[in-house]
C-alpha cells in the first residue's frame, strides 16, 4: 500500500529531536492501535502514561463532540463553565483549595516553581529562592524545568540555566537535611520517579521532606505529571503515601490524552497569583476542561481505581512468570500501573532494543532510562488484552535474549 505520507517524510520535514518508530499509527480502540498498514499494536505504553482512558474512549469522545459543537476557546479574559466544574472537582477530590490550568506537565511545573518562588518573596523575601530537587528527576522541557530536573544531558548547551536550583540524590533523607536552609523557597520531588526509572519514593523519604519543609517555611510541591490522575492507583500518588503537599502539578492523563496541564494548591499559597502574576492563553479553555472533566469523572470511579490493581497483579504475574523462563530483568517496581523491569547487568544500556523486539511483535513498550523498560497502560485495558500482551512480551523477551 502507498500512503501520501509516510516514516521517510518526518526525516524530511520535521525536526531531528525524535526519533520515532518505523511505522505510523493512524488509528485507535481501547488498548489497541493500527498502522497505516492495518498491522495491530496493543499498547502498554498509553501515549507515555497519557491515554489512561485508552484510545477513543466512548465517554471522552461523547465529551469533545459535545463540546466541540459548543464552545471552543474564548481567553481567559471570560471563564467558562467546563474549567469551573473541572476545577470544583479536583478541588473536592484532592487537599487543594485552588487550580491553575495550562497545556502541559511542563508548564504546570514552570507555574510551580514560579509560585513558589513568588510565594516566598511576597512572605519572606527575595532572597528566599532556592529550589531544591532531585537527581535523575524529569519535569519538563521548558529552561526552568529542564534546570530543575536532574538530568544534565537535557541542559547541556543550553546555558545560562536559571539560578537558585540545587539537586541532592532521591530518596536520601540525609542529603535533603544537609541542603535545605532558610534559603529554600520549594523542595521539588517526583512521588515515583518516571522518566528516572519508574523509582517509588519511600514513605519515610516524603514524610522527612513534608517535616523538613515545615521546618524551614519551604513548600513541598509534587511533581504527579506522570503519577497522577489513577496511576498509581490511587487518585494521586501522594494519597497512597499520606503525605499532603503544597503545590502539585498534573497533566498527561490528566485530559487523557487532550492537552491539558493544572497545579493544584491551598487558598493561602494561591494568592501570591494575583491578577496579572502569570497566565497561560489557552489554559483552562472550554474544550481541554470539558475532555478532562469527563476524564476525571471516569477515572475517580472506585471501581476503575480498584481496577487498577487487579490490572497490576495480571501484568506482573505474567511478567514475573516469563522472567523466570527468560531472565531478563533483575527486579519489576514501580506503583499501580506505572511498572519499570529492570534490565539485568548482563543487559544494561539496551532498554531501546527491547523496545525494537517488541515493535517487532506488534506491541507498544516504553522505555525509562537505558536500563529499564516501562510500562504504563489504560487503566482500563481489558484483562483479555493484557493476557495477548503478555504473549507478545514473551515473544519479544525471546527475539531481545537471542539478538
Ligand atoms: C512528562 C513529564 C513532565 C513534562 O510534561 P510535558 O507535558 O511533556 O511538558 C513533567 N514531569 C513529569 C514527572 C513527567 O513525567
Amino acid at each position: 500500500m502507498s500512503h501520501a505520507v509516510t516514516r521517510a517524510t518526518f526525516d524530511e520535514v520535521m525536526f531531528p529531536n525524535y526519533s520515532p518508530a518505523g511505522f505510523i499509527p493512524v488509528r485507535g480502540k481501547g488498548s489497541r492501535i493500527w498502522d497505516q498498514d492495518g498491522r495491530e499494536f496493543i499498547d502498554l505504553a498509553g501515549g507515555i502514561a497519557v491515554n489512561a482512558l485508552g484510545h477513543c474512549h466512548p465517554e471522552l469522545v461523547e465529551a469533545l463532540t459535545e463540546q466541540a459543537g459548543k464552545l471552543w476557546h474564548v481567553s481567559n479574559v471570560f471563564t467558562n463553565e467546563p474549567v469551573l466544574k473541572l476545577a470544583s472537582r479536583l478541588v473536592e477530590l484532592t487537599f487543594a483549595d485552588r487550580a491553575f490550568f495550562c497545556n502541559s506537565g511542563a508548564e504546570a511545573n514552570e507555574a510551580a516553581f514560579k509560585l513558589a518562588r513568588k510565594y516566598a518573596a511576597d512572605h519572606v523575601g527575595a532572597h528566599k529562592n532556592e529550589i531544591i530537587a532531585c537527581t535523575n528527576a524529569f519535569h519538563g522541557r521548558t529552561l526552568f524545568t529542564v534546570t530543575v530536573g536532574g538530568q544534565p544531558k537535557y541542559t547541556e548547551g543550553f546555558a545560562p540555566v536559571p539560578a537558585g536550583v540545587s539537586h541532592v540524590p532521591f530518596n536520601d533523607i540525609e542529603a535533603l537535611k544537609n541542603a535545605i536552609s532558610e534559603r529554600t523557597c520549594a523542595v521539588v520531588i517526583e512521588p515515583i520517579q518516571g522518566e528516572g526509572g519508574v523509582m517509588p519514593a519511600d514513605k519515610a523519604y516524603l514524610e522527612a521532606a513534608r517535616a523538613l519543609c515545615d521546618e524551614h517555611g519551604a513548600l513541598l510541591v509534587f511533581d504527579e505529571v506522570q503519577t497522577g490522575v489513577g496511576r498509581s492507583g490511587a487518585l494521586f500518588a501522594y494519597m497512597h503515601y499520606g503525605v499532603v503537599p503544597d503545590i502539585l502539578s498534573s497533566a498527561k492523563a490528566l485530559g487523557g490524552g487532550f492537552p491539558i496541564g493544572a497545579i493544584l494548591t491551598t487558598d493561602k499559597i494561591a494568592k501570591s497569583f494575583g491578577v496579572g502574576t502569570h497566565g497561560s492563553t489557552y489554559g483552562g479553555n472550554p474544550l481541554a476542561s470539558a475532555v478532562a472533566l469527563r476524564a476525571l469523572e471516569v477515572l475517580s470511579r472506585p471501581e476503575v481505581l480498584a481496577g487498577v490493581e487487579s490490572r497490576r497483579q495480571q501484568l506482573v504475574k505474567g511478567i514475573t512468570e516469563l522472567n523466570d523462563r527468560y531472565g531478563l530483568f533483575s527486579e519489576i517496581r514501580g506503583m499501580g500501573l506505572l511498572l519499570g523491569c529492570v534490565l539485568k547487568p548482563a543487559y544494561a544500556g539496551r532498554a531501546r532494543d527491547f523496545l525494537k523486539a517488541a515493535e517487532a511483535e506488534q506491541l507498544m513498550v516504553l522505555v525509562a532510562g537505558g536500563d529499564v523498560v516501562r510500562l504504563a497502560p489504560s487503566l482500563v485495558i481489558e484483562p483479555a488484552d493484557i493476557e495477548a500482551a503478555l504473549l507478545r512480551f514473551a515473544a519479544a523477551m525471546e527475539r531481545f535474549a537471542n539478538a
